[in-house]
């Protein structure tokens, strides 16, 4: 033969993972993920709204605040307006001040840099674990190690002489990166841990919730979340004083008085709604459910991509080359994954397939997307410091998520 088979388009790569698909969750069309209220979310915002407290105080914040720090197993949540507002807050409790750095992956959504940009500091951005999607430790480590001196002030960036504040670990689509040992090296480096757990609620990390191993924590509950507040998000920590500080400056700094208006710093306005706390405490009471739900369709994905793969190679001989299996991404090891969004990597010698299987997925009704660009490449943070980045180039070109909606299968 002078040159390969053409694949056709019927056994082509993005046909096989549309049919996979369509055999695990039926025709569609399929949102990318899509919010269940089937619980008690009408009756709560009902009675919130009968009892006038709708806004920045009520008895559902108390109580969402008091569920999550018990779900998570953190000794206090202080609910914010959003998963942003909560990384903003996390980061100035943790000392970051303007024109010092943050470290975070460059996978991540764009929000983890722009909670650092919004206190003038500047995101600094390090490579991913194939095997986690999160923040690599040996690399971090690594280059840690070659870029930076301890100094009267802290840790600091000999290229750019700025303070490296804090470390910013994100747990990609659920799934907990190595975070034990992320802990151990940024506590060697003294720099506090801040994590983004914004995707990981319900996920655990040697039995341990995502986000109680930093400082503090922030979860979001946006509508896409694996639980929904309509707009929403958390700050967890073990740590009172510095919850109490969270709560402080999310709620303008107000000293507690019966009548007067004292603000001893200038605070902002990120507190959680009781409207949007009565709708958290119905979606908690769901979680359970959504999590076994998830579980079951990343099984019900595996199974049935690994028939259409095992199918494919045994139907046609000599194109065996052309069909790589292709992985859905299973928990790592020591981890118990939310299985928030489900996510294939493709081989890195079918990477070229990504546009096609996007195309192809989205003009049948099903709804997939590629993983976020990578932030040192948008135009805001591209001149911002970076540790060089093969895996995270590499994983963004092979990233494609599937429809994941709780209840699915
Ligand atoms: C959703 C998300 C956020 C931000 O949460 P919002 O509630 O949308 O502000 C931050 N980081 C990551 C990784 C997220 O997925």
């Amino acid at each position: 033969m002078t040159a390969e088979p053409q694949p056709t388009s019927s056994n082509s790569l993005p046909s096989l993972i549309l049919r996979a698909i369509q055999a695990t969750i039926g025709i569609g069309p399929h949102a990318l993920h899509s919010p269940i209220f089937d619980g008690r979310e009408q009756e709560y915002v009902l009675d919130c709204i009968h009892s006038t407290y709708v806004s920045s105080v009520g008895e559902y914040v108390d109580r969402f605040e008091r569920e999550l720090a018990d779900y998570t197993g953190a000794k206090r949540a202080v609910a914010t307006v959003n998963g942003t507002a909560a990384l903003q807050v996390a980061l100035q409790l943790a000392g970051v001040k303007a024109n010092e750095e943050v470290i975070v992956p460059s996978l991540t959504f764009v929000a983890t840099a722009n909670a650092a940009h919004f206190l003038s500091a500047v995101p600094h951005f390090v490579d991913v674990h194939e095997e986690t999607l999160g923040m690599d430790p040996i690399a971090l480590k690594d280059w840690l190690s070659s870029i930076t001196e301890k100094s009267d002030g802290g840790l600091r960036n000999r290229q750019t002489g700025r303070r490296i504040a804090a470390v910013v670990p994100m747990h990609t689509f659920g799934h907990p990166c190595n975070i034990e040992l992320l802990q151990e090296i940024t506590s060697s480096y003294g720099i506090p841990m801040i994590e983004d757990a914004a995707e990981a609620l319900g996920s655990r990390f040697n039995g341990k919730h995502a986000g109680t191993f930093g400082q503090l924590g922030c979860i979001s509950f946006n509508g896409n979340k694996i639980i929904t507040t309509g707009g929403g998000g958390a700050i967890i920590t073990n740590n009172v004083s510095l919850a109490n500080l969270a709560k402080h400056l999310t709620t303008t700094a107000k000293v507690a008085h019966r009548w007067s208006y004292i603000h001893d710093q200038p605070g902002y306005n990120f507190r959680m709604p009781n409207i949007n706390a009565a709708i958290g405490c119905a979606q908690l009471e769901q979680l359970p459910r959504f999590l076994k739900s998830k579980r079951d369709l990343f099984k019900a994905y595996e199974h049935s991509f690994h028939s259409a793969l095992a199918s494919s190679s045994s139907s046609s001989k000599c194109d065996q080359t052309a069909i790589t299996p292709i992985k859905i991404f299973g928990e790592p090891v020591f981890c118990e994954s939310n299985y928030w969004l489900q996510t294939l990597i493709l081989p890195a010698d079918q990477a070229e397939f990504l546009n096609e299987t996007l195309t192809l997925t989205n003009d049948s009704g099903i709804m997939t997307r590629p993983a976020w660009e990578l932030l040192s490449n948008l135009g805001p943070y591209a001149t911002c410091p970076k540790a060089p980045l093969p895996v995270s180039t590499s994983l963004a070109k092979r990233i494609l998520n599937l429809p994941s909606s709780a209840g699915l299968v």
